[in-house]
């Protein structure tokens, strides 16, 4: 498994399943005749993502960022429009490392849609269950309002699955959440009306999640933001934000949907300087 320490705190990439979408709805209107030059696709013009969870393994306790696409969640029609090849394999990737979903304390939603909240949920005997039964689940409260009444777009994706037999454990926050000691979640919309991003500092370290206002490496551009965004302009001005707040520290960027990069560090040029590539 692909790892990252920042400090004392180790990151670790677990297996979240996949998608394969459309490049022009990953990019936007960004032409195709750019966007391809960044990152591959097939001959359905379909590019590969991942959608893999990130272990924080923090002296406060072990930490989720997203929980993945899930299991047994989808029909084979919804698997093939979204491209699913592989399913979420969380509780696999987390026994290699010593630990079961009940070692989860938290879990840190950057937002709702179901390529990240279809893993807080699995099939316990024909019954949905919490998949983490001891964490606290943190997410925005207006993420979390959408959610349980999603407008006619985002119907689609908010799933009454993926919430009903978590309420219990959710946390909300307004604007900031300060998790524990370093990490800090903050709301920055865009992406969804509740989207947010996490923080994580420590030994002078600082790692950067920004969630599916930066999905892959190749969204670096501010201006390249997905077409699925409900608020772009929100977007643009977050990711402004945001990738220069990184830079100034020299911060990892971390991604849950590229499917070559775990983390990068760019330069104050926009130039890589170190990175950790999918193994
Ligand atoms: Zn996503």
């Amino acid at each position: 498994m692909d790892q990252l320490r920042i400090g004392e705190t180790t990151a670790t990439w677990l297996r979240g399943g996949n998608t394969n979408l459309d490049g022009g709805a990953m990019f936007g209107v960004v032409p195709k005749a750019l966007w391809s030059r960044k990152y591959e696709h097939n001959e359905q013009n379909q590019i590969p993502l991942r959608t893999d969870p990130i272990l924080l393994q923090t002296k406060h306790g072990n930490m989720l960022i997203d929980s993945g696409i899930g299991k047994g969640k989808m029909t084979d029609k919804m698997k093939r429009n979204q491209g699913v090849t592989e399913e979420t394999a969380v509780e696999e990737s987390l026994a290699a490392l010593g630990l079961t979903a009940a070692d989860i304390h938290y879990v840190l939603m950057t937002h709702l849609h179901f390529d990240h909240a279809s893993g807080l949920t699995k099939d316990e005997d024909g019954e949905l269950v919490p998949a983490f039964p001891s964490a606290a689940i943190l997410v925005s409260q207006t993420e979390w309002e959408e959610m349980q009444q999603p407008n006619i777009r985002s119907r689609n994706t908010y799933w009454r699955e993926n919430w009903e037999p978590v309420q219990h454990m959710v946390q909300t926050f307004a604007e900031e959440i300060t998790v524990a000691e370093g990490i800090r979640m903050v709301h920055t919309g865009g992406h969804s009306d509740g989207h947010a991003v996490v923080i994580v500092e420590d030994g002078g370290e600082v790692l950067l999640h920004m969630g599916d206002i930066l999905p892959t490496h190749a969204h670096q551009n501010v201006l390249w933001v997905m077409a699925y965004d409900d608020y772009p302009m929100t977007s643009i001005s977050q990711k402004q934000k945001w990738i220069g707040y990184g830079i100034e520290r020299n911060a990892w960027f971390t991604f849950y949907h590229d499917h070559y990069y775990r983390a990068i560090k760019w330069d104050r040029e926009g130039q890589i300087q170190e990175a950790i590539k999918r193994g």
